[in-house]
């Protein structure tokens, strides 16, 4: 770029202008604007370097800690964030990044995005929202209606009900389960008496006066660690999220539950909320929901589903079944930017009775007040932006069986997925898609027969020369930029439970196709005989133990 003299000057002159006069259309952002209407993908795909560049590298761009004392113009500005930035970003919604939950984005969400940020509501209060609060609470009507069911009469009296809720938008899947075990903790020690509940009165006086040791919650060992955040937040300490063992399958094994609760409480320590996990962060599986919510109402214990990730397969006729249970939930996370595919920043916690919230009720005089329909006096967050609307959009454009084949396609080509890494003899399936998430792993095919006839030691040595091939190859391909899975470490049954490093794969992206699966396996497998030294160490040792 030619070095040119002019130079902003911070003037209240400029200032006016950078509130009032938009970029014109040739300028650097205006050429970027029209260039992203006509082809997100284009664009990204141009401005987003190719190969990696090591974060310290990128560290140095972005070093100083001066606040400017000089304005820079927009277009010099906007020309310094594409180099810097948009070209070292990760490019999410290419159909080959298949390694985590977020992907592509409808392009109507671009133009309404802006309607939502130039409208700049805050949804704390209907002073600032006006009708985006009815609409936010239309949709976790919506959400609401999609989880449990209820009939139409049950909406009307409650959707807009001033003293209730049917649940809180929220930044994330993070902020719902914070949101949900803060209604469980404040029910638990609710007001009894002369005591004034936990939420008034905290911790220390709320186990004085139920005279209880500790409290718990329930979780698999799958569970995500949002819970642990929860649990410290509130006060209950990290150490009370207990996980639960997993059958082979990845789902909490109930007699292992029933085991935990009958021993917490001999030891005077009250488990109040029992959380099931409706597709497993790692590995997509379901937990039995029908029978966990047996349990809690046996043990008298809030019932939790984080279906963060999964709960969009309710949009789904054909698959919604492996959800079962899920309506008599007390409460339920859905994150609406995994499956529904809406931008980051929009989760919801969502409560089967609206008056739950209740537990968690705060008023303050010069905004919500008792009475108003501010959605700010039951939600953890305070200023919020008007998300819902992205979401409400999504809902009408796309519409449930529009849903409903977008989930439906990503659970089968995960399938298809499965399919090809089972027929291929160097790969090794290790958790079936049960939703549209997988696991696996290269394993050439002689090491997968000398695996079967090693001895224990020779073959702990292969599993973790394995392991540290799994790593190589998943680096490789995320450095080469061509393709992108993730990885994550399991404790398969069929290997002694050992911990494994498997490629982890999401299919969500509705652009990802089958032969850009076949190019991923076919990468992975070129990358392999780049390794110089897990791949050798692994060639020579199966050698010798098939020559044994
Ligand atoms: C993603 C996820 C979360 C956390 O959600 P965020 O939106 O990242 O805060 C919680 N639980 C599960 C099961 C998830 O998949």
């Amino acid at each position: 770029m030619a070095v040119d003299n002019r130079k902003a000057d911070a003037s209240l002159e400029s200032l006016h202008r950078i509130f009032t006069v938009p970029e014109a259309p040739e300028s650097t952002l205006g050429l970027i604007e029209q260039k992203i209407s006509q082809n997100l993908n284009e664009f990204l795909r141009t401005h987003i370097a190719a190969s990696e560049k090591p974060l310290a590298e990128i560290e140095k761009d972005f070093s100083s800690a001066d606040i400017p004392e000089s304005p820079t113009f927009v277009s010099d500005h906007t020309q310094f964030l594409l180099n810097k930035l948009v070209a070292q970003s990760v490019h999410t919604s290419a159909p080959s990044f298949i390694g985590h939950m977020t992907s592509a984005l409808p392009y109507f969400l671009m133009p309404l995005s802006k309607i939502m940020i130039g409208l700049n509501q805050n949804l704390v209060k209907i002073e600032t929202s006006k009708a985006f609060t009815p609409l936010e609470r239309q949709v976790l009507g919506m959400i609401h209606n999609l989880i449990f069911n209820e009939d139409e009469s049950f909406y009307q009296q409650w959707m807009h009900s001033a003293n209730h809720s049917l649940g809180a938008f929220c930044s994330g899947g993070t902020i719902a389960n914070i949101t949900a075990l803060w209604v469980a903790r404040n029910n638990v020690l609710k007001p009894d008496g002369e005591f004034r509940g936990v939420a008034q009165e905290g911790l220390f006086r709320a186990m004085k006066h139920y005279g209880y040791d500790d409290l718990a919650v329930l979780v698999s060992e799958r569970g995500h660690y949002s819970l642990k955040k929860a649990a410290d937040v509130l006060g209950i300490g990290r150490d009370c999220v207990i996980p639960v063992k997993t059958d082979d399958n990845n789902r909490v094994r109930l007699d292992e539950l029933r085991a935990t609760l009958n021993s917490l409480k001999a030891r005077n320590i009250k488990p109040f909320a029992i959380v099931g996990v409706a597709g497993t962060t790692e590995t997509g599986n379901i937990d039995p929901l029908d029978q966990l919510a047996d349990i809690a109402v046996e043990h008298d214990c809030h019932f939790h589903v984080d279906a963060a990730w999964g709960g969009a397969t309710l949009m789904s006729n054909k698959y919604r079944p492996l959800l079962k249970g899920i309506e008599r939930a007390d409460s339920v996370t859905i994150d609406a930017h995994k499956q529904l595919y809406v931008p980051m920043g929009a989760g919801m916690v969502i409560f089967k009775n609206p008056a739950s919230v209740a537990a968690i009720e705060h008023h303050a005089e010069y905004i919500l007040r008792k009475g108003s329909k501010d959605l700010g006096s039951h939600t953890l967050e305070g200023s919020r932006s008007g998300m819902a609307m992205l979401l409400f959009a999504s809902m009408n454009i796309i519409s449930r069986p529009g849903y409903e084949m977008l989930i439906n396609n990503s659970i089968e080509k995960a399938k298809y997925f499965a399919e090809l890494i089972k027929q291929d003899p160097d790969f090794e399936l290790i958790t079936e898609p049960e939703l549209c998430l997988l696991t696996y792993r290269y394993v050439p095919a002689e090491t997968q027969k000398a695996l079967q006839v090693a001895n224990t030691g020779d073959r702990l040595v292969l599993l973790e020369a394995l392991n540290d091939l799994t790593k190589f190859i998943q680096k490789r391909q995320r450095e080469s930029g061509k393709s992108f899975v993730s990885r994550t470490r399991l404790t398969p049954e069929k290997w002694g439970h050992k911990i494994t490093t498997v490629f982890r794969v999401v299919l969500a992206n509705p652009l990802t196709t089958n032969d850009i699966l076949k190019s991923v396996l076919e990468e992975q497998k070129e990358l392999a005989q780049e390794s110089l030294h897990s791949l050798p160490q692994i060639r020579q040792l199966t050698a010798r133990i098939l020559r044994q």
